[in-house]
Parts: C-alpha cells; sequence; structure tokens
C-alpha cells in the first residue's frame, strides 16, 4: 500500500522547541520504498510510537539543513544501517546540508550505501522510487529543494519550506500536494508560506488533493482544522491537515475525491 505517515507536523523554532507539534517529517511508503522525508527532532521517537521499523529504510532525503527538517538524520542513519552492521541505503541532500556546514556526521557517512547531494531539476533513484527535485526555493541562506515523487500512476509533491514565487505552481503540479503551510498571515520578509499564498498556490496548480503540514505557532493557535477547512472553501480543492500520527492511503484518497 502506498502511504504517508506522518512523523511530525509542527515547524519553525518555537514549535520545534516547544513540541506542542511534533517535528519529525514524514514517512513515504511508495512501490515498496521505504523513505524518511525531513526528519526534524522527534522523528525517531514518534516511528517508534506509530510501530514503523526504520531499519527498513531504504533512504533518507532533506529538503534543507535547517534543524527542524534534519535534526535526527544521523539517529536515522544508525537506524536504517543497524548501527553500520549493514551498509545500505541512501542519503539524499543538498550539497550545503553535505558540505559547508555539514549535518550527517563524518562517522556515520561509510555506513550509508550511498550518499547523494542533490541539485535542482534533476531526476533521482531510491530503489524503485523515482523523484524529481524542483528549482531552488527562496529560503534565506539555506539551500532548498521541493520533490515531485512518481507513483504507479499517479504524482505526489512536496512542497517545503519557501517564500511563494510564481514559478512554484507551474513546477508542482501533481495529483496530491504536502504543503509546507508555516504562517497564517503573509510576512514578506520571512521566506515562508502562508495560508494566502497556499490558497493562491492550490487555485493554480490544482492538485486533486492538498495535504498540509509543518504548521508555525500561529496556525497551530488558530486550529489546524479551521484553517484546513478555510482553504479547501476558498479554491474548491479538497485540504487536509495532518496530524502527529496520520496515516494516509495515497490510492485511497485519490478514489475517494473522485
Ligand atoms: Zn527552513
Amino acid at each position: 500500500m502506498d502511504r504517508i505517515v506522518f512523523l511530525g507536523t509542527g515547524g519553525a523554532r518555537n514549535v520545534m522547541t516547544s513540541q506542542v507539534l511534533s517535528t519529525g517529517g514524514f514517512i513515504l511508503e511508495i512501490k515498496k520504498t521505504l523513505l524518511s522525508v525531513d526528519p526534524g527532532p522527534g522523528a525517531v521517537l514518534r516511528a517508534a510510537q506509530e510501530k514503523i521499523d526504520i531499519s527498513r529504510l531504504d533512504g533518507v532525503l532533506i529538503s534543507h539543513r535547517h534543524l527542524d527538517h534534519c535534526g535526527d538524520v544521523n539517529v536515522m542513519i544508525e537506524a536504517m544501517t543497524r548501527g553500520g552492521f549493514k551498509k545500505k541505503g541512501m542519503v539524499f541532500a543538498p550539497r550545503q546540508a553535505l558540505k559547508d556546514d555539514p549535518v550527517v556526521l563524518n562517522y556515520l557517512r561509510n555506513y550509508v550505501g550511498n550518499i547523494q547531494p542533490i541539485e535542482g531539476l534533476k531526476l533521482y533513484r531510491c530503489s524503485d522510487l523515482e523523484f524529481k527535485t524542483s528549482m531552488p526555493h527562496k529560503h534565506g541562506d539555506a539551500e532548498t529543494y521541493g520533490f515531485i515523487f512518481y507513483g504507479d500512476d499517479y504524482t505526489l509533491s512536496y512542497i517545503p519550506d519557501t517564500g511563494y514565487f510564481n514559478k512554484l505552481s507551474e513546477f508542482y503540479r501533481s495529483d496530491i500536494s504536502i504543503i509546507s503551510t508555516l504562517m497564517l498571515r503573509r510576512n514578506k520578509n520571512v521566506d515562508h508560506l502562508s495560508v494566502p499564498d497556499v490558497i493562491s498556490l492550490i487555485k493554480e496548480h490544482k492538485p486533486r488533493a492538498a495535504i498540509l503540514t509543518h504548521f508555525g505557532m500561529q496556525i497551530y493557535k488558530a486550529g489546524v482544522d479551521i484553517v484546513a477547512d478555510k482553504i479547501s472553501q476558498a479554491t474548491g480543492i479538497k485540504a487536509i491537515a495532518a496530524k502527529d500520527g496520520l496515516v494516509i492511503n495515497l490510492k485511497e484518497l485519490l478514489t475517494s475525491d473522485s
């Protein structure tokens, strides 16, 4: 079964350090490939709570080197490689996260089958799962990419942290879109998507369903379901607020809307 398991739905400093929402990113299982995406703090704990065997991971994928996206990457690598006793799996991350100010510890790098620096607009493969990177996002000085994953007969996009820019919707056309919805209101000084940005984006790229995650404190306080309802009403497209521990069966989601 192709699915997403949310190990966390929080983002940004205040939510990460208070853990009012967990910040473990999510696990993707598509075409029998198990991938940990943006394992921020809490990913390992949450995986254990959700009974996901992370020693089965085929890869770890990091969109950028901010802590709420990679705090648990090293423990994930330990788990994936059984503490280095089984050299396997892949780690994908922007060059900045591997070289300039690395987030993957050197002594763990030999444990991994392959460490792959990612660049914009390229195709990559982890076991049977292919994915494409986006153009560089607008996210301060953090080298950041989003992704389109190719299922059998559908596409799934993941739009991590970015300020809004025009080309986003063109790239992210897909059947299902996971969108980092960090801020309630627009603030042009902050490179993050706000609710009005997410509404514009969904109206433009028209996914069949949108899954919102990576909520900041304002959205947490406003109520994530209330925000998702507002986005659904404004766009006419089903928007689901992810919850810590939520499991989404991707094919079921696509059949339930037709
Ligand atoms: Zn970030």
